[in-house]
């Protein structure tokens, strides 16, 4: 559902000049903007799947690279996705602009968009997907419970400071749980199943949350594994005063979860490793 002061799904880790994003929905571009990130600076983006309010900004972010390319000469932008659809879903993409690349090639630009495509096959067990250039910065993918999409994945974005995982949309599953074994922090999606069960029984919503995470499961789940902080992202429904923020922090601890949970606000940062910046 948009809601006006949320952008949409949308993760950024940040190492050194390393920027790894998570998806792009919508806005993204315009919140990497306010997060002091350009276009030109991401090292990286990642796909989890294809629902399109995870990948709307995508379009934005690789012409905006491009048309700013001969200010930059950043060259194309690497993007690390599941094999497949997604290859398809990108040169349509691509195609749909053909009038605009094929007149800005004429005009001032040296070519079109580059994609500098990772593509992936799905893995059942955590395994590499990316490594930065420098060696810094690994990424690790892993199959999520996100069915009927196939092809969703989670990511684990490991750096000399630490390990943040990003869910994706999923039920809360063991993958996830195996994959976030030892990280830092695990940045989650969020539906409050339980707590509207009755409110949606019968209606699309069931159905709806039916294939994402319920909050008091993801209680349970975090504190088996023992991840010390979950960020919550993609909040169904969308809380829009403390207290229905508050909800989602007392659904994980019904689930028994006693770490650190942060309910996720655009632009809220987490800082964490050797030398944090100072406030
Ligand atoms: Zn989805
Ligand atoms: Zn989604």
């Amino acid at each position: 559902m948009p809601s006006p002061e949320r952008a949409g799904a949308g993760v950024l880790i940040t190492y050194d000049d390393i920027h790894v994003q998570v998806d792009a929905g919508r806005s993204t571009l315009m919140r990497l903007g306010q997060a002091g990130v350009a276009p030109h600076a991401l090292t990286v983006v990642l796909l989890t799947h294809l629902h399109s309010d995870h990948v709307t900004g995508l379009a934005d972010l690789v012409l905006t690279r491009w048309v700013q390319d001969h200010l930059y000469h950043t060259g194309g932008l690497p993007l690390v996705a599941p094999a497949g659809r997604a290859e398809t879903f990108l040169q349509r993409l691509l195609d749909t602009y053909e009038y605009d690349i094929e007149v800005r090639a004429q005009h001032v630009q040296e070519g079109g968009p580059q994609v500098e495509a990772h593509w992936f096959d799905v893995p059942d067990k955590p395994a590499v997907v990316w490594r930065s250039a420098c060696g810094r910065v690994e990424i690790e993918a892993v199959r999520v419970r996100h069915e009927p999409v196939e092809e969703a994945v989670g990511y684990r974005i490991t750096t000399p400071d630490g390990s943040v995982v990003v869910s994706g949309d999923t039920r809360v599953c063991d993958e996830v749980a195996e994959l976030s074994a030892g990280a830092d922090v695990l940045v989650h999606e969020a539906c409050r199943s339980t707590a509207l069960a009755e409110a949606v029984r019968g209606t699309r919503f069931e159905t709806i949350f039916s294939y994402h995470a319920d909050t008091v499961a993801l209680g349970a789940m975090a504190q088996r594994v023992g991840v010390p902080h979950v960020v919550l992202t993609h909040l169904i429904p969308a809380p829009h005063t403390p207290g229905e923020e508050q909800e989602f922090t007392a659904d994980l601890r019904r689930g028994g979860y006693d770490g650190q949970v942060t309910v996720g606000q655009d632009l809220a940062t987490i800082e964490f490793g050797q030398e944090p910046a100072s406030a």
